[in-house]
């Protein structure tokens, strides 16, 4: 299916799943969890942030899938990897609205994950795209939960 994007988009695609940016894990605590799957193409993703005050300090995935959603998992962790908790989510909605074709890509704002408007034409691979940002999410609310 990568083949159906621009040449552009498959380029930076192809870059991160061939060479996954942040793969293997986090020591849970003092990393959080996150954990997403989509049963429907078979992709899983653990997600794992330390995050230090409100700043996500690290954050690696591992997982597999297809090579859409691994490639997802990449780019985010290089992306979100320094913002506060609030810019990633915010970033995650950016891109989501990107995905669904209601917003046109910024690369200014989503660098690599800019690349992944060529999803669009293609929407039973949105949720790919978006497994990772999920995880991510779980393991923000995981860090938030009280006693941890
Ligand atoms: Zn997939």
């Amino acid at each position: 299916m990568i083949g159906g994007l621009g040449d552009l988009y498959r380029e930076v695609l192809l870059d991160h799943s061939k060479r996954p940016r942040n793969k293997g894990s986090l020591g849970v605590p003092p990393a959080s969890r996150g954990e997403g799957n989509n049963p429907l193409c078979g992709d899983e993703v653990t997600v794992y942030v330390l995050l230090e005050g409100d700043t996500v300090a690290d954050v690696r995935f591992e997982g597999r899938g297809c090579a859409i959603c691994m490639a997802a998992a990449s780019a985010m962790t290089e992306k979100i990897k320094g913002l506060s908790r609030e810019r990633a989510l915010e970033v995650f909605d950016e891109f989501h609205e990107v995905l669904i074709g209601e917003r046109e890509p910024s690369g200014a704002r989503l660098g690599d994950l800019a690349a992944f408007e060529g999803v669009r034409r293609f929407p039973m691979r949105v949720k790919c795209a978006t497994l990772p940002w999920h995880a991510l999410k779980q393991a923000l609310a995981a860090d938030q939960a009280p006693g941890t």
